[in-house]
């Protein structure tokens, strides 16, 4: 049986090495004689299984030594909660809404306090980046938010925005290891891993440490206190073993790969091929600002629904799969995350260039 070339935005593609080697540990992860997923979270096996992750983690990213690593369940769509009930101690946070999943945090955090929309792209469908170089943050905020990529429409914040002093936070989910990040201009730094990094199940929480207090909102529940997680090494109920593992090995296969300054590299090079033949075709279109395209996720349209269909069908049968754009853009979208090989996008230009040869 082939593999397809996978362009879903998430659950998503992930290396084929990596998938290799668990395949080859599944039945007796070095010597244990037991699968990952049948070990105990507090077997030496798994705490190195852990550590080491965190660590090659650290290494990647260049992780300050004075912020925590967070291994957590329950999706980025929980953080949406998290994040304000840990840190609205003013009661105020500012939101730049540029996609669904911003206004998503940004809906979640009302219920937690004065959350404010101090910018927003949604005029032209989130087609768009707002300029953020002065907006007006509010006097007492205790964090500005960010999605950093927009997932579903394709754009990406190239310059963070200036906050004024104020803690930034974002969430990375779509763009996590596909360049370098420098975490020191965040205050959290966080994402589901299941777009560019592992199996979905584990959400990696960056958070620098004097933000992990005591002093959370009442009634936050223990395990959405990033303290109580902190204090135990994410270990205080049973992590998301089996997650962390492939995790982990999708962090050494980047080390393997020169680390994120290749990889960027490597996603612009993809990338390229892709938006060059955009700009260039006469049937497709990408939708977003030329200067806020997302490296990770390329939404592009026909602009005719009937077409947009007939080239998902086609390309579904000839092995690009999971190509159908999300229903609020229509048309079409490919996410080339990081292990999604330059041949496989190669070999869709040329299947896109045949389709327009095809269909003219
Ligand atoms: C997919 C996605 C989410 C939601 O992730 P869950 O793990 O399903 O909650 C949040 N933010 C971004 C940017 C995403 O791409």
């Amino acid at each position: 049986m082939g593999r397809v070339y996978n362009f879903s935005a998430g659950p998503a593609v992930l290396p084929e090495e990596v998938l290799q080697e668990a395949a080859a540990e599944m039945m007796d992860y070095k010597g244990s004689g037991m699968s990952v997923m049948e070990m105990s979270h507090r077997s030496k096996w798994f705490d190195d299984i852990i550590k080491e992750a965190e660590q090659d983690l650290r290494d990647l990213m260049n992780i300050p030594d004075n912020y925590k690593v967070l291994f957590l369940q329950g999706g980025a769509s929980q953080q949406f909660s998290a994040i304000p009930m840990n840190l609205m101690k003013n009661g105020v946070a500012d939101f730049i809404v540029t996609g669904q999943w911003a206004k998503k945090a940004y809906e979640e955090a009302q219920k937690y306090g004065k959350a404010v929309k101090i910018a927003s792209s949604e005029d032209k469908t989130f087609s768009y980046i707002p300029d953020c170089s002065d907006l007006p943050i509010d006097e007492d905020a205790d964090y500005v938010y960010i999605c950093e990529n927009n997932t579903i429409y394709g754009t990406k914040f190239k310059t963070l925005p200036n906050t004024k002093g104020k803690t930034l936070v974002a969430d990375v989910s779509s763009c996590f290891l596909s360049e370098p990040h420098d975490v020191e201009k965040y205050g959290i730094i966080y994402g589901g891993v299941q777009k560019n990094v592992g199996p979905a199940g584990v959400v990696i929480s960056i958070i620098r440490e004097d933000l992990i207090t005591d002093d959370v909102l009442p009634g936050t529940p223990t395990m959405l206190k990033f303290k109580t997680q902190a204090d135990k090494d994410s270990l205080y109920n049973t992590p998301p073993c089996y997650g962390i593992y492939i995790c982990g090995k999708v962090f050494k296969w980047l080390k393997k790969q020169g680390g994120l300054a290749a990889m960027k590299e490597y996603n612009e090079k993809k990338a390229k091929l892709l938006y060059d033949f955009l700009d260039e075709s006469k049937m497709f279109t990408g939708t977003v600002a030329k200067e806020d395209r997302s490296l990770m996720n390329v939404p592009f349209v026909t602009g005719d629904k009937d077409l947009d269909a007939k080239f998902v069908k086609e390309a579904t049968a000839a092995g690009f799969v999971n190509l159908k754009g999300h229903r609020t853009v229509g048309g079409m979208r490919a996410s080339i995350y990081n292990a999604m090989p330059i041949e496989g996008v190669e070999k869709l230009v040329e299947f896109m260039r045949k389709f327009e040869e095809e269909n003219a």
